[in-house]
């Protein structure tokens, strides 16, 4: 994985778009760092009587256009950079898929697969608790990201409610559809990659049922837009995970892989594959759509130049540095950005929510059929853009979209105080 700081990635993205903008260059450069970050240190009991530190951090990116909104990740490599090009990440994907928010990120700095339930319920409720005086569902709303899901929401729901002595299910998203999550929310990040990569393909005159795929990672992203691809009829070749990746030339069973993965912990060694595969070959896999659904990152310059996919759709944040982007561009390589591509977990967050305040909660099927009108309304905007004014690729017409709505909004409000 490349040393690529991903802030100076998403400042970077900003500044190319920015480029073909007549927005007010002091807006720009507010657009550039976040308004509000929390550093912290939580310090709690573990199992055996001892009390371990975890740095914790969360960033409110900018609010011009809604309540900040944003996951929070449980990861090793958690750091107040990471942390802030994510939350940053957050505010142009709600812009560009314009649903009213503006963006957060949070994450906790350690590995979570080594501790204990009970000990991971006392981390995500003390972060909880220093995080009580920041959220709330009108001023920013948590949500799963990596190695985080309902049951860590359904804690900061509890948390927050019990101390604010209230009813507020809205005040985090992602919950279990027992305590007001919504239908459709687990299954959004993956279902929006499908979407993207349908429209894609329609966009260049083919079709999504004769692509084959390679999917790195195997998380909720990546195993959900996995299956949605195959029950969409394209061949899905090679997949990965942390641990290596397998591939059939046929297509792999992509329930059976999910299975193979919940029961051994990983993709590898799962029994219908030709053969097995490290994440560098199936980045570079000879299919038509490649799928980073893991971290950032992922592709560098050196693996954009062997990519043998001529679409990339992108399930993970920030998964391209800027010189794969720019290695890509020239490659003629078809990239639909994160914020669009992965933007369905944050748009189904936003049913969620509205479902929530109302107190009625809506069927699956209008879930998706709401879920797939944004996205593909998102998808024609980019591509008119992208045909309209002379950008180099849609990541850059993804910003253009998303910058203008998030400058005009702050221009809206004015500079105060
Ligand atoms: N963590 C997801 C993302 O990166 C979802 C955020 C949300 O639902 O607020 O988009």
């Amino acid at each position: 994985m490349a040393d690529i700081n991903p802030f100076e990635s998403l400042q970077e993205q900003i500044d190319d778009a920015a480029a073909y903008l007549d927005a007010d260059a002091d807006v720009i450069e507010r657009l550039k760092h976040p308004e509000r970050v929390l550093e912290t240190t939580l310090s709690v009991e573990m199992d055996d009587g001892l009390v371990e530190q975890f740095p914790a951090y969360r960033v409110q990116f900018n609010g011009d256009r809604g309540p900040y909104k944003g996951g929070i990740r449980y990861h090793p490599d958690v750091t107040q950079d990471e942390v802030t090009a994510l939350s940053g990440w957050m505010v142009y994907k709600c812009a560009v898929v314009d649903i009213p928010y503006g963006g957060a990120k949070g994450g906790i700095a350690f590995d979570p697969r080594t501790y204990s339930a009970s000990e991971l319920e006392r981390i995500t409720r003390a972060f909880a608790t220093e995080l009580r005086p920041l959220i709330g569902a009108d001023r920013d709303i948590p949500a799963p990201d990596v190695n985080t899901g309902q049951r860590e929401m359904n804690w900061i729901k509890d948390t927050y409610e019990t101390l604010e002595r209230t009813t507020e299910p809205g005040v985090v998203t992602g919950k279990a559809p027992s305590s007001g999550g919504s239908a459709g929310r687990v299954e959004a990040t993956g279902r929006s990659t499908m979407l993207a990569a349908r429209e894609t393909f329609e966009y260049l005159g083919r079709g999504i049922d004769d692509a084959t795929v390679a999917v790195q990672g195997y998380g909720n992203a990546g195993s959900v837009a996995a299956s949605l691809l195959d029950d969409a009829g394209a061949t899905v070749v090679a997949v990965s995970d942390s641990s290596g990746g397998v591939y059939a030339a046929d297509g792999l069973d992509t329930a059976a892989v999910k299975d193979h993965k919940r029961e051994t912990g990983s993709v590898v060694g799962y029994p219908g594959a030709d053969e097995e595969l490290t994440n560098e070959a199936l980045l570079t896999a000879d299919v038509d759509l490649l799928v980073p659904a893991a971290l950032e990152n992922a592709v560098d310059a050196d693996i954009a130049r062997d990519v043998r996919a001529d679409v990339i759709v992108e399930a993970a944040n920030g998964p391209l540095t800027p010189d794969a982007d720019d290695v890509l561009t020239d490659r003629d390589v078809y990239v639909v950005p994160d914020i669009l591509a992965n933007a369905g977990g944050v748009t189904v967050s936003y049913f969620e929510w509205v479902q929530n305040r109302q107190r009625f909660a809506w069927t699956e099927a209008r879930v998706n059929d709401e879920l797939e009108r944004v996205v593909t309304e998102a998808f024609d905007r980019l591509v008119d853009t992208y045909e309209s004014v002379d950008v180099p690729n849609l990541r850059t017409a993804a910003y253009v979209v998303a910058i203008e709505r998030v400058a005009d909004a702050a221009d809206d409000r004015g500079n105060w105080p």
